[in-house]
């Protein structure tokens, strides 16, 4: 035990969960990785290291880690969920460029100015407009990567 991030299990006792290994395995496995892993990528990496573990308890703790906002779930496209663990760092908060040929994911957060500003008054309208709270949000955009433009366009 003693994986994971300490911030979790401050979060678990919030939400009444309990913290358990299949839990923390997957956080910690969430946390090392900069990849977008699917149900079935996760279910590889924690088997090697809790083998009792069942694709189902997979599915359901990444359910319940997606309700606590601990872990954000995307769709890029190919029919597979991805999952990427949520930062309580603003730094780490990023946006994705989707290539819709080879499935390449871009993270980035070297946002220009009015990017930042555009999604501070964006959400800030929005809330206001919808009487709505919002935690978080996703954005993607979707196109072709620089390889893929140009094998496409040849
Ligand atoms: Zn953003
Ligand atoms: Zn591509
Ligand atoms: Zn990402």
């Amino acid at each position: 035990m003693g994986r994971g991030p300490r911030w979790c299990h401050a979060r678990f006792r919030n939400f009444g969960y309990k913290m358990t290994q299949p839990r923390e395995i997957i956080l910690d496995v969430l946390s090392r990785t900069k990849k977008h892993l699917s149900a079935e990528d996760i279910y590889i990496e924690v088997y090697k290291i809790y083998p009792g573990i069942g694709l189902t308890t997979i599915y359901r703790t990444l359910d319940i880690l997606t309700n606590m906002e601990m872990v954000s779930r995307y769709d890029f496209g190919d029919g597979r969920s991805r999952y990427e663990l949520i930062s309580d760092k603003k730094s780490e908060h990023h946006h994705h460029l989707i290539c819709l040929n080879c499935g390449k994911i871009i993270d980035y957060n070297d946002y220009i100015d009015e990017e930042t500003k555009l999604f501070d008054k964006l959400e800030k309208v929005l809330s206001e407009k919808h009487n709505f709270k919002i935690n978080y949000h996703h954005v993607g955009f979707y196109g072709l990567c620089d390889k893929c433009k140009s094998t496409t366009s040849s």
